[in-house]
């Protein structure tokens, strides 16, 4: 697999699937989340509606990842995870390994390929750049999947300094 940094937005990608930082109600929110919805349009809305209507009536859990289709995103799918909000005083970080690699399971379920993830959980849930990219990028070094092509869409350049950066130190693929 094959992991690459896009400095840019994650609505504009042409991917199998979009990862959507989303917040555990399913029903919009801001930052990626507003972003995805307003670009891809009302369908988006109408699927997390029917999952919330069904198998997640409680919202979708922190550390889970489900799809709905991408409405007019140049993409098939929308993942949608929740990232958990920055603690100093608990270690979440599992949960937002989790997001990574129940976001790859989601992805290998779909037959999807190519894969564009945000920095989940680095915006309004306060997680510090560095430390959410080197969960980011060792999650998906070593999450076993099918998917080829995982493209980190980073939103600014500090953003994508920070990924370039772990990125670097990371211990070659054998
Ligand atoms: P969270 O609630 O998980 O923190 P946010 O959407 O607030 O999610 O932010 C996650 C990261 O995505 C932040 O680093 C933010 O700068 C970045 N971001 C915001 N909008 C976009 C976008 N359109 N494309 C890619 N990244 C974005």
């Amino acid at each position: 697999m094959g992991i690459r940094l896009v400095l840019g937005d994650i609505t504009e990608q042409r991917v199998d699937a979009v990862v959507n930082a989303a917040n555990s109600s399913l029903l919009g929110g801001g930052g990626v989340d507003g972003a995805i919805h307003r670009r891809g349009g009302p369908e988006i809305l109408a699927e997390c509606r029917a999952l919330r209507a069904g198998r997640y009536g409680n919202g979708l859990p922190t550390g889970r990842a489900v799809a709905t289709t991408a409405g007019r995103l140049p993409a098939r799918w929308v993942i949608h995870t929740v990232g958990p909000v920055h603690s100093a005083g608990h270690d979440r970080s599992a949960l937002l390994a989790s997001c990574y690699a129940e976001s790859l399971r989601v992805a290998d379920e779909l037959g999807a390929r190519s894969v564009a993830f945000p920095a989940i959980s680095t915006g309004i849930y306060g997680w510090p750049m560095d430390d959410g990219a080197r969960i980011a990028l060792t999650t998906v070094r070593n999450t076993p999947t099918d998917v080829r092509d995982v493209r980190f869409v980073l939103f600014d350049t500090r953003a994508y300094a920070v990924f370039a950066e772990v990125l670097d130190g990371l211990p070659r693929q054998s």
